[in-house]
């Protein structure tokens, strides 16, 4: 089924890609980040979408060596209850943003289905747009999520090198990397119109891991067209468990690689979250960026403390004792954030930089044609 990653099978973007890739010097670097930048504005015009993440648990029964929620990690833990939940989105909402990334560690038992629709039903009374980033599903568990308000769905494949997915992956369902290269076609299948997919770049060879994330993204325009798609870059960022990059892939080859990304794929979206440095995404906001978080916390709770009585340390899967904790102690979160700058500030940046951050862009009321919009 993954016959598409085959590296002899190259279509004439991919091998476009690849060439785009190569390394090149600062005169055509420039050249291709002005390509791009124009690619950019000519199909999004000066619109990025500001999203936060809400983390709603960090319970997990996956070992993923780079990531600071992995079983084995004794970090302090929580699953937020629904009215936790709206307390944290509520915050988000004042603070301007529409559009909330629920996140979740796989926890067939904290994080259940039912407990998922309950969450995304609550929110989508107040949130227009409510997208997931959870353990993948069947379509038919993932059905009830979209007629429960959950339009997007992200799952990252991590690293499409099968040998260093099986080394990371040591442990729990996330071992099997064809069930997760096949979450993106179930999701479309149960609805989800919005589909994100991204590598974590650290863990394999920048190049080779960016050619197969196309070849998989191409894959996926063919077969599910009436999806929008976004890609994603995540760099390895400081977590639980200090979990060092394998692979180097500095600024300068992240800049080529997403003015690569725009040039190919001139109608995807290309998401930045605060894992990279202010300096740096105020660099590439302008130049093929369509989707940025801002403001974010890894931990649930982080945004107002919600949770914080229920704290609890466990590891291996075992809860053991955490001791008596500071009052304002809070959950562990996934890693560390390097743009701290307040949504606020963010949208401030973009608006200097002649963009304009767009906190809503779609309403359920569109489907059945009584949208008035709102400034909102
Ligand atoms: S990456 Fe996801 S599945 Fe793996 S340990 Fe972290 S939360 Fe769990």
């Amino acid at each position: 089924m993954s016959d598409f990653l085959t590296p002899s099978r190259l279509s004439p973007t991919i091998r476009k890609f690849q060439r785009l890739l190569a390394p090149m010097d600062n005169a055509r670097l420039e050249a291709l980040a002005q390509e791009s930048a124009a690619a950019t504005r000519r199909n999004f015009g000066k619109a990025i979408r500001l999203f936060a993440p809400l983390y709603l648990s960090n319970e997990c029964i996956n070992n993923c060596q780079y990531c600071g929620f992995s079983r084995d990690n004794a970090i302090l833990r929580v699953t937020l209850d629904v009215a936790e939940v709206m307390k944290e989105a509520r915050h988000l909402a004042r603070e301007g943003f529409r559009n909330i990334l629920l996140v979740a560690g796989e926890h067939p038992r904290f994080v259940s289905s039912g407990y998922l629709e309950e969450c995304v039903r609550a929110l989508a009374a107040e949130i227009p747009t409510i997208a997931l980033e959870v353990a993948p599903m069947e379509v038919h568990e993932y059905a009830p999520l979209v007629a429960a308000g959950a339009e997007g769905l992200v799952v990252y494949q991590e690293t499409y090198d099968r040998s260093v997915y099986a080394e990371m992956h040591t442990s729990g369902p996330k071992k099997d990397f064809d069930w997760r290269l096949a979450c993106p076609e179930r999701a479309y299948e149960a609805g989800f119109r919005r589909i994100g997919i991204g590598a974590l770049f650290g863990l394999a060879e920048w190049r080779t891991e960016a050619v197969a994330l196309a070849q998989h993204l191409e894959h996926l325009l063919r077969r599910c067209w009436k999806a929008q798609f976004t890609i994603s870059l995540p760099r390895l960022r400081p977590c639980a468990g200090e979990f060092e990059p394998r692979h180097r892939f500095e600024d300068r080859e992240m800049v080529q690689l997403i003015c690569a990304l725009r040039v190919c794929f001139p109608h995807v979206g290309l998401v930045l979250s605060t894992r990279e440095p202010a300096a740096l995404r105020d660099a590439l906001a302008p130049l093929g960026i369509t989707t940025m978080s801002a403001g974010s916390h890894t931990e649930p709770g982080g945004y107002t403390g919600a949770g914080q009585e229920n704290l609890h340390l466990t590891t291996r899967g075992k809860a053991v004792s955490a001791g008596t904790l500071a009052p304002d102690t809070l959950a562990t979160g996934q890693f560390e954030i390097a743009d701290e700058r307040s949504p606020a500030q963010v949208a401030a940046l973009l608006k200097s930089c002649g963009l304009e951050a767009v906190w809503k862009d779609w309403d359920a009321a569109i489907l059945d044609g009584s949208a008035a919009f709102s400034r909102d």
